[in-house]
């Protein structure tokens, strides 16, 4: 009996037998066999810069090979023709956290790692901390800075409710899932106490070297002032807030501090929502000026499954919508976000080796229409349907 690893490397060495005969132009004497095959799909895979069609091959939990026409059998075997393959969607401000069965139907979505934004402050951060334990993919949280007890919707508009302490207290008992600290600045939410609260969740933060992630958007204080206080790593998310007090000035320019904040290694994510948090009209102005996502996240609740949401896909395929390569929207959902949290760093990758987490989407032609928080429709071409996940090199269970 060969333990896993023999295994693995086992099918690696065949794999890599494989490939050299094809390269040789000769066929392959010993076939090889996997658990898992996708057979035939456009790979996309922008940690390698492959877009191309292959074959994807699976032992175990590991991706062992992606190559052309890969011979051999395996134990199960995905038709991936006519679809897109790519590194398992990573939605990193999500609220799955928030119900036990959120996770398995994020993963439905193609979504094999995700973090909860904010569900959790100090108060219930323990509940949201035992959701994502318990999930099948990779979950992480971000704490509130905030408690969330008694929550009406404006849970900085006390400043006492945000204790530094407290937030280090619950980040430091749930060390193993808590990856960061996340504030929500606009009005409704902090009020006048924008900046402080910032301050509270950076003061936090600091202790245990974590990113921030704020929510922008109709602010008190300028997106300047709250710029300012952002460190290397940190996240900005629903990046195409409306006014007042959004990435774009009066005549509709890009600010320039906005741009200086991204050169220092701040990062804007769409954070795509239902209430407030972007308009077409505010995307179509800050792409034209090459302005776009680093990370495209949905914002996700079970609510906004049926609201403009809808799924991780089709949050993606808004950006097809505006002209963003394909390649990079799968970028923004994978690599680009694993980068974004340490405990992705081997994932948003199907190089051989990597955990084999897969998205296999179908893009598909036609008339589709899709939603801004605003009630606005747009028309586009194309949409990005989810058709099968890998997790760990299982299939996981298919949507109802
Ligand atoms: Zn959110």
């Amino acid at each position: 009996m060969m333990n896993r690893r023999q295994i693995v490397s086992a099918a690696a060495a065949a794999a890599a037998a494989a490939a050299a005969a094809a390269v040789a132009g000769v066929p392959s004497v010993r076939a090889a066999s996997y658990d898992l095959l996708i057979k035939g799909g456009r790979v996309i895979d922008p940690s390698v810069g492959l877009d191309g069609i292959r074959d994807v091959a699976i032992t175990g939990s590991r991706i062992v090979a992606v190559e052309s026409n890969i011979p051999g059998d395996a134990t199960d075997t995905i038709d991936a023709r006519g679809k897109i393959v790519a590194p398992g969607l990573i939605d990193i401000h999500t609220h799955a956290g928030r119900g036990k069965e959120s996770p398995a139907l994020a993963l439905q979505d193609g979504v094999t790692g995700f973090v909860d934004a904010g569900s959790g402050g100090p108060d219930n951060i323990d509940e949201i901390a035992a959701v994502v334990r318990g999930g099948p993919q990779i979950c992480r949280a971000l704490v509130n800075v905030a408690t969330r007890t008694g929550f009406t919707g404006g849970e900085l508009l006390d400043i006492n409710r945000a204790n530094v302490s407290l937030v280090r207290g619950a980040i430091l008992r749930n060390r193993d899932v808590v990856v960061g600290v996340k504030a929500r600045l606009s009005e409704d939410v902090a009020g006048a106490n924008d900046l402080e609260g910032l301050r509270r969740a950076q003061e936090a933060a600091s202790t245990f070297n974590l990113p921030v992630m704020i929510h922008i958007g109709q602010s008190v204080s300028p997106l300047r002032a709250v710029l300012a206080l952002l460190k290397r790593g940190d996240i900005v998310t629903h990046m195409y807030a409306p006014p007042p007090n959004g990435i774009l000035d009066d005549h509709g320019r890009l600010f320039a501090d906005v741009a200086a904040a991204r050169r220092r290694g701040v990062l804007f994510d769409f954070g795509n929502g239902t209430a407030g948090h972007f308009n077409w009209d505010m995307v179509e102005k800050a792409t034209r000026q090459g302005f776009w996502p680093d990370t495209l996240s949905t914002d996700w609740t079970a609510t906004a499954r049926t609201t403009g949401v809808v799924d991780f896909p089709n949050v993606m395929s808004k950006f097809l919508m505006f002209g963003m390569p394909l390649s990079q929207v799968v970028a923004c959902a994978t690599t680009n976000a694993a980068k974004a949290f340490d405990s992705f760093s081997d994932r948003g990758t199907l190089n051989a080796g990597a955990p084999a987490d897969v998205a296999v989407m179908e893009l598909r032609e036609g008339n589709f229409e899709f939603l801004d928080n605003y009630q606005g429709k747009r028309t586009g071409r194309q949409r990005l349907f989810p058709f099968a996940t890998v997790l760990n090199g299982k299939r996981a269970p298919a949507r109802a």
